[in-house]
């Protein structure tokens, strides 16, 4: 498959920063971006062992001035030559609060939970949506906590509204873009081991992002705009 441009957000830890490790593995070329640059010291490793092949820019996902400075900043690397347009736009940033209560739950933990997991993603695919390539893919990391079909418990009820709402803002921009054949997607890692997955999450990092390239890879036209696990299994609304 030949090199394809990749933007990962949310790229210094966890799963978005295994998504650089393996799309970099595979020869791609990738914009990772983190709230703190100077700080992501893994992800900087990665750029001396891929020259010209990493860019590291800065972007809070929440703050909608930094979306057209990305943008800008993207219109800069075209300039070197060294950026053409995004063939993959990774949404991974995400935050879940945990420990809420049904009586307790407050309006920070809900509207920030919004604005990270569900404006973010929506308002930055809005603002980069002239640079993704016909054909290109926008890869939303929901979860299986935003599926209403899939209620269990009270549970975490800032995150699940707001990965509900990615939801739908996956099947919009699947259909805002159809016509330009960009497939859109909204998918669940499985219970991964990370910061958010915690001690008892059971999917290794490398086996969650490798499942999910898989699935973001094969997803035909047709299906833009499903919500799928890591192992390609849909996943109710
Ligand atoms: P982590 O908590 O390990 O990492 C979250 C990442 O998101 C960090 O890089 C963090 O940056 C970044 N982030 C948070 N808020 C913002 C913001 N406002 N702007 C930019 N970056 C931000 O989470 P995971 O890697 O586990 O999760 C990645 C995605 O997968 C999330 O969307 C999550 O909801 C989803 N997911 C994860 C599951 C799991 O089991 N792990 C299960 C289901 C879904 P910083 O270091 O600056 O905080």
């Amino acid at each position: 498959m030949p090199s394809r441009h990749c933007l990962v957000t949310g790229a210094n830890r966890g799963l978005g920063l295994e998504f650089v490790r393996q799309l970099l593995a595979r020869g791609d070329r990738v914009v990772a971006t983190c709230r703190h640059p100077g700080k992501a010291a893994a992800l900087n490793a990665l750029t001396g062992e891929h020259p010209g092949r990493l860019h590291v820019l800065p972007l809070d996902v929440t703050d909608p001035k930094a979306h057209a400075e990305l943008a800008r900043e993207l219109d800069l690397l075209d300039e070197d030559g060294a950026r053409a347009r995004l063939d993959l736009l990774v949404n991974n940033a995400g935050v879940l609060h945990s420990g809420e209560r049904f009586g307790r739950v407050g309006a920070a933990n809900l509207e920030d939970s919004f604005r990270t997991n569900a404006m973010g993603p929506f308002l930055l695919t809005q603002a980069l949506a002239d640079r993704l390539g016909d054909d290109a893919r926008v890869a939303n990391l929901s979860s299986e906590l935003g599926s209403i079909a899939g209620v269990g418990r009270f549970g975490t009820p800032s995150y699940n509204i707001s990965k509900a709402a990615l939801n739908m803002a996956t099947a919009l921009l699947a259909k805002a873009l159809a016509e330009r054949s960009i497939v859109v997607m909204a998918l669940h890692p499985g219970w991964a081991q990370t910061d958010m997955g915690g001690d008892n999450a059971n999917v290794p990092v490398v086996d969650a992002v490798a499942g999910l390239l898989r699935v973001i890879d094969e997803l035909s036209h047709e299906r833009s705009g499903s919500f799928l696990d890591w192992q390609g299994r849909s996943l109710p609304w």
